[in-house]
């Protein structure tokens, strides 16, 4: 059988894809493009929240997919909230949150509205390689670029990486109100399996998402407790819970070691493959968020004309990288010199930081200055550095 030919083969339909696929669309609204997904809708079971700062800027594609991506946005707030035990604080940035629910919404009517685009949803990839996507059904795509973006790998555990877990309840509240602005951290409540911290998230009329996350040595997650003190904690705080309408929960790398190496394509004669989100490594290594770098990898692919799409994406990785190695750092500061039971004195002592500096930190695009204001000053209490030192040397 002669397989399908597209100009563009996206495997996985989760945030990634989602990003490429109308950063590609707003461009080259004509282009044969294959969006395959093993689920039986687009998006997953997640909420994704990001900052305004976190758009893709410029002009061009970047700017077609920031105005683009609003269309995903199902609530947004232009303050938030972080509180810890000695200090609190209201930052001023537009917060935008998107559902998996909504991303299948508008990939769907997108790929409806594009004349060369397919959607296989509950089709299982097996093999990616340069110019070829094989199916577990036998059925063969072909395009010369697929971007292969399908997801994590599960989390076990592994050298030189801290983990970032989390239970979130999306909840109804009963009389209808909803939290007024996000709490991006509430580190007020007791410290438990590493750095805890609360985070509440308006999602419309009597709905919010309330979320127990620890930044943990260990991947195991207790998905029923944590959920429970989840719930214990919006009753707490005066949120009264008519019903949980859904639970989602992950446990990301909070890698503090190493590189992530070469970037992640391979490109032959038949075409390029691109590992992207995720898998290729495209995540912010403190926050564990995608999407700022996802977006910027979407409009890199969808601006750069055929010959120069490899080193389009090599140069991006290399900022990428870059920046990464900086994230890193401060990840190796926060798991390996820091308790446990400390590591709340780090996070409190970045949210005094300038706004811009908190803004640019969590776009990955920290500046030189960003980065003095980061680590230079007076360490916050509990670091442990011959602690380190002799750790370092086993
Ligand atoms: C619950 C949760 C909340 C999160 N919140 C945020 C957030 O607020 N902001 C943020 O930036 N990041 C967040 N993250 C981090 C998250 O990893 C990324 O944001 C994002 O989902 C990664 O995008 P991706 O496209 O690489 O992978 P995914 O979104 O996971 O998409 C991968 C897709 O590939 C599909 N797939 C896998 N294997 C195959 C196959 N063999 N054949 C066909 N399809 C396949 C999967 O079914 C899935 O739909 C969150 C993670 C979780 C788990």
């Amino acid at each position: 059988m002669s397989p399908a030919c597209f100009d563009a083969i996206l495997v996985g339909g989760g945030l990634q894809n989602g990003l490429v696929l109308m950063a590609l669309l707003a461009q080259k609204p004509k282009l044969r493009v294959a969006l395959v997904e093993r689920a039986a809708r687009l998006g997953g079971n997640h909420t994704w929240s990001f900052h305004g700062a976190d758009l893709p800027h410029g002009s061009g594609a970047a700017a077609a997919l920031a105005e683009a991506v609003m269309a995903l946005v199902v609530a947004q707030c232009d303050e938030q909230e972080v509180h810890f035990p000695g200090f609190s604080r209201t930052l001023a940035e537009p917060y935008h949150v998107i559902t998996g629910e909504r991303l299948d919404q508008v990939l769907r009517a997108r790929l409806d509205a594009a004349p060369g685009g397919a959607l296989r949803l509950g089709t299982e990839v097996t093999l990616v390689r340069p110019g070829r996507v094989e199916l577990e059904s036998g059925d063969v795509l072909a395009a010369p670029l697929i971007v292969d973006a399908r997801g994590p790998a599960v989390a076990v555990a592994q050298r030189g990486v801290g983990w970032q877990k989390f239970v979130g309840l999306e909840v109804e509240l009963a009389g209808g109100v909803a939290p007024a602005r996000p709490i991006l951290m509430d580190a007020t409540v007791e410290q438990l399996d590493g750095y805890r911290f609360l985070y509440v998230l308006p999602l419309g009329p009597g709905r919010a998402l309330v979320e127990d996350t620890m930044y943990s040595d260990s991947p195991a997650l207790a998905v029923d407790a944590v959920a429970a003190r989840a719930f214990a904690y919006a009753s707490a705080r005066g949120l009264s819970i008519a019903r949980v309408v859904r639970r989602e929960h992950g446990v990301l790398p909070i890698p503090w070691r190493g590189g992530a190496g070469d970037a992640p394509l391979v490109a032959d004669s038949a075409g390029v493959v691109v590992t992207g989100g995720a898998a290729g490594g495209w995540f912010h290594p403190t926050t564990g968020y995608t999407f700022p770098i996802a977006a910027r990898l979407a409009a890199t692919l969808a601006e750069a004309a055929d010959g120069e799409l490899v080193d389009r994406v090599r140069l991006l990785w290399a900022v990428h990288e870059r920046r990464a190695r900086f994230a890193r750092l401060l990840n190796r500061m926060l798991f390996r010199h820091f308790s446990p039971g400390d590591r709340w004195r780090v996070l409190e002592r970045f949210y005094r930081l300038p706004e811009d500096t908190v803004r640019r930190f969590y776009a990955l695009e920290m500046s030189g200055v960003d980065r003095a204001r980061i680590v230079c000053g007076r360490p916050p209490r509990g670091l442990r550095l011959a602690a380190q030192t002799r750790e370092e040397v086993v």
